[in-house]
């Protein structure tokens, strides 16, 4: 069967880990877990034979040592990723028609037109995950399917040197018993507020008893997440978009803790982005949120949509949201950055017409007075449905 559209996922696995073991095959099924040297190291990456011990990215050293004590701690190593991440680029290049690295060890594989060539979607993810293998020594998971969203799910359910592919039409099913969690745009706050309300799985969001409370929950955005949950998801593989982003960042004349303050900064900078992105026919996928503290400490926090968006009072809930998960009590800040990520050509029917045309309105005030002038606010709510 010709699917309408095929996308497959590719995960390399534990790959600062296994890095190090294709760097020295003699800590081949050692507990490798690389990251900073205890009091105030962290792991940023575990391999799986450390991980049976519990250890996990993220962790401190310290606790990792407490964990399995015969943890063999190797430092990290920039230019090995970047080599390894290049040859595995090269692979891609040389395979499939578009190819999009999302990070150093991801990436999505457009191989619709590739299935004349091969039918079977299981033997295209096998010759890929071969390829690599040869090209680095690594191994990656593979998940084919119609659609971003599930074709990545799928790979992280199934690692690690795992290969899935979710046949058209199975999409619902798959994602059904998975965790909520699981989904772009449900975060660790909402998955909480999920769990509180009993929803545990994505087959839980399509539930219509749960109508009243995830309407309240996530507003306008409950129609994309049930898409989602139902495995529509159209988002296009689009090359080299780890290089497409549009940022805006400040820094204060006096240091502040004040979130109304910080959040009317980043959503004027949200205006003038979103309208810039509406101007160029794009739409963003994912946004970061950036603060520096008064010590100078950097922190930042990513979020998906679950679709590319460029309406503005769509994408400040999430961002709103991701700064008050960044900020820290009494904490007092000297900069504040917001990036637009993951750019892609907007989809067509973003918007119904009549929004679009009272947008189109906006935008060309914005254009000529900026984005201060007016915010979107002013598209009323009620013609969204
Ligand atoms: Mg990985």
């Amino acid at each position: 069967m010709r699917w309408p559209r095929q996308i497959l996922f590719g995960d390399v696995d534990a790959m600062f880990a296994s890095a190090a073991i294709v760097k020295d095959p003699s800590l081949a099924g050692k507990p490798v877990a690389v990251g900073g040297p205890p009091p105030r190291g962290i792991i940023a990456a575990a391999s799986y034979a450390v991980r049976a011990f519990g250890v996990r990215s993220a962790m401190p050293t310290v606790e990792a040592f407490r964990l399995c004590p015969g943890i063999v701690l190797i430092p990290p190593d920039r230019p090995l990723y970047r080599r390894l991440h290049e040859q595995m680029q090269a692979v891609t290049g040389r395979l499939f028609p578009v190819t999009e690295w999302t990070s150093i060890d991801e990436f999505y594989a457009e191989t619709t037109d590739l299935q004349t060539l091969y039918p079977d979607p299981a033997a295209t993810g096998r010759l890929v995950k071969e390829a690599i293998f040869a090209a680095t020594g690594l191994r990656c998971t593979i998940g084919a399917a119609t659609g971003k969203i599930v074709a990545k799910i799928a790979a992280d359910t199934n690692k690690p040197d795992g290969l899935v592919v979710v046949s058209p039409g199975m999409e619902a099913a798959f994602l059904a018993g998975q965790p909520v969690r699981a989904l772009p745009g449900i975060g660790p706050k909402t998955g909480a507020r999920l769990q509180s309300l009993g929803l545990r799985t994505i087959g839980d969001l399509l539930d219509e008893r749960w109508d009243q409370p995830l309407r309240h929950l996530f507003g306008p955005r409950l129609h994309w997440i049930r898409e989602a949950a139902r495995g529509l998801d159209h988002e296009p593989v689009v090359a080299d978009r780890e290089s497409k982003s549009m940022s805006h960042e400040t820094t204060f004349e006096h240091d502040t803790r004040d979130r109304v303050y910080l959040e009317q900064v980043l959503h004027g900078f949200l205006r003038t982005l979103a309208a810039e992105l509406r101007q160029d026919g794009l739409a963003a996928a994912a946004i970061a949120v950036k603060l520096k503290d008064s010590h100078f400490t950097i922190t930042s926090r990513q979020r998906r949509f679950p679709r590319p968006l460029n309406y503005d009072p769509d994408m400040w809930p999430t961002i709103r949201q991701a700064l008050q998960e960044l900020m820290k009590p009494a904490t007092f800040y000297r900069l504040a950055g917001l990036a637009l990520t993951s750019l892609t050509p907007a989809p067509s029917g973003l918007f119904d017409q009549r929004r679009s045309k009272a947008i189109e309105a906006m935008d060309a005030i914005i254009a000529r007075h900026g984005a201060t002038v007016m915010g979107l606010g002013g598209v009323s709510k009620s013609e969204e449905e």
